[in-house]
């Protein structure tokens, strides 16, 4: 882990970099950072439909897009067949 997370024993998440794990969090399917709900704009009920989380940071990353247009758009099975 990141040691400049670290500085007083506690673990700082989100975009908020807060220490507090208190609320809803979601983590980030890639770089696997929590992010409060709230924070992202994502309900605990939101969340309950989404497979998997990719936070704006690795939005960024061209191939993460497209791998999550492609489950949004396309069933499982379009997506091995374009692979
Ligand atoms: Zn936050
Ligand atoms: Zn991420």
């Amino acid at each position: 882990m990141d040691e400049d997370n670290d500085m007083d024993g506690e673990t700082l998440y989100c975009i908020c970099r807060t220490a507090d794990s208190e609320r809803f969090m979601i983590g980030c399917d890639h770089c696997e950072e929590w992010y409060h709900g709230d924070c992202i704009g994502i309900t605990a009920e939101d969340a309950r439909h989404i497979k998997r989380y990719y936070c704006d940071a690795c939005i960024g990353h061209e191939e993460i897009w497209w791998f999550q247009q492609a489950e949004a758009n396309v069933s499982t099975e379009a997506v091995y067949k374009l692979l």
